[in-house]
Parts: C-alpha cells; sequence; structure tokens
C-alpha cells in the first residue's frame, strides 16, 4: 500500500510547521497516556520570527490534549512572555528544567519531559534501565542521571542538573521522572517513546520473576550504535519517516490541533 503522508504543514491554518509539530506532541503525549494532568512540558524553538532565543511551551492550565499550535506561548530564555494568545501564561517553575537545558545545549531543539508511572518507578529503583531487551539497548551507556533535590528548581540546581545532562540526550531524574532532548521534535518524541517502553518491558520482567537474561556488554554496545546509525541517517535529516508517521496519526485523530 502507497501511503501518501498528509501535508503537516497546514498552510490552510496559518500556523508555522514549529507550532504545529510542538502541538503534535502534545498530543501524542496524550494519545499514549504519556501526560500527567497540566504538569510536565514540552518545549521547543520558537519560529525565527517570534524572537531570537525564543521557546514555544504550553499554556498553564490546558491538557496535553487541548494544546493547539495557535495557543502555545512564545517565552524567552527566562520565561518571560513574549507572546500568548490563550492568555493563562505558562506554569514559570514547569520551564525552569527546560530553560536551563535550552540555555546550556544550543544542539537540543525540543525538550521533552514525563512522569508516567513506568518512568517515574524506573527511576526510584538503583538499576535504571538494564540491557535486557532491544528498546532499552538505545539507551545503553547513553543515560544521563540527575538526583532528586524537591520540587523547586533553584539556580543552583539549574546548574547540577545541566551538568549532569552534559552531552547527552536522555536522563532519569531520580524519583521524579524521565527527560529526552532532540535535534527536532520527532527526535525527543521517538526517545521518549522507546525509553516508556524499556521502563515498561523492564518493570513487566521483574514482576514476572522469571530468569532475566542480560545481554552482554559488547552486543549492547553494538546495539545502541546500530541506534544512532539510524538517528544519522534519518532523524536528524527530513524527513524523518516514524515522525512523519506519528503526526499522520496526529492529524488523523485530533485535526483541531493544528489551529
Ligand atoms: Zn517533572
Amino acid at each position: 500500500m502507497n501511503v501518501q503522508p498528509q501535508p503537516v504543514s497546514a498552510a490552510d491554518t496559518g500556523q508555522p510547521r514549529e507550532r504545529i509539530e510542538l502541538a503534535a506532541a502534545y498530543r501524542l503525549i496524550a494519545h499514549y497516556h504519556l501526560d500527567d494532568s497540566i504538569f510536565t512540558h514540552i518545549s521547543a524553538r520558537a519560529p525565527a520570527a517570534e524572537g531570537e532565543h525564543a521557546f514555544l511551551i504550553n499554556p498553564f492550565g490546558l491538557r496535553f490534549d487541548e494544546v493547539t499550535a495557535s495557543s502555545l506561548v512564545t517565552v524567552d530564555i527566562n520565561g518571560d512572555i513574549l507572546r500568548d494568545n490563550h492568555g493563562a501564561g505558562i506554569n514559570k517553575a514547569g520551564f525552569t528544567i527546560h530553560s536551563a537545558v535550552h540555555a546550556a545545549r544550543p544542539d537540543v531543539h525540543c525538550v521533552l519531559h514525563t512522569h508516567t508511572v513506568a518512568g517515574v518507578a524506573i527511576s526510584s529503583m538503583e538499576e535504571g534501565i538494564l540491557p535486557l531487551n532491544q528498546w532499552s539497548l538505545q539507551f545503553h551507556n547513553r543515560l544521563a542521571f540527575h538526583d532528586y533535590e524537591g520540587i523547586a528548581l533553584d539556580l543552583g540546581e539549574r546548574e547540577r542538573l545541566v551538568a549532569d545532562l552534559g552531552d547527552r540526550n536522555v536522563m532519569v531524574l531520580r524519583n521524579h521522572g524521565l527527560l529526552t532532548c532532540g535535534r527536532t521534535v520527532g527526535e525527543a518524541f521517538a526517545l521518549m517513546f522507546n525509553m516508556e517502553r524499556a521502563c515498561r518491558a523492564q518493570l513487566a520482567i521483574m514482576s514476572s520473576g522469571g530468569r532475566q537474561i542480560r545481554i552482554a556488554e559488547e552486543l549492547a554496545e553494538k546495539t545502541a550504535r546500530q541506534y544512532e546509525g539510524w538517528d544519522t541517517h534519518h532523524t536528524g535529516n527530513k524527513p524523518d519517516p516514524q515522525w512523519e508517521a506519528f503526526q499522520r496519526l496526529a492529524i488523523k485523530h485530533y485535526p483541531d490541533l493544528v489551529e
């Protein structure tokens, strides 16, 4: 079957691609039940026309399934609002993690943070993500960890969080949740989608009580490099076929996201 990608620029609504892609990510996180009420955030660089070093983030109080392209709030690196069509402002404390990462990592276009039961459970175990299955191997030797310091993120914690992240793109926030960084919205989403499944599979394995088959270090590292090869060939370069497919799903189920 020849699947024709639907246009995701949705020029008829007049919304820029950056806004549509981020709104699609919010809808997909809700679609897969990876959201946490009105909390957690996905941020991405705003279109250049909306400000230099400006970012898009969800308006305060909206569920992820309510976010649209035009309702995304444009903020600067300090979280000060440049544009807010919805009018409710943002959760400034929630933007703290995101602004710290954006400020420290100019290579990162999108930062995605979740609190899911599986992600929080794995983040609360010393073992982290174990090399037990193919999904998990994408993250083998590539995870950053940040210890829990309470809800409020002071300036000192921002510095420690960014130092803990370093140049990695996936981080386990101990006792708290998961965070991914992408050169595109699609890359951040795909990393989170796979990390979530790796966490769920690990919990299923652990709770089954079955004897675990650990994948040897050499094979685990080889497989992690194979994942990076895919990323280099597809994710960093448009079009990314997986992200195009996810966006078709989002627009098919939630066509109002482009408004
Ligand atoms: Zn959080």
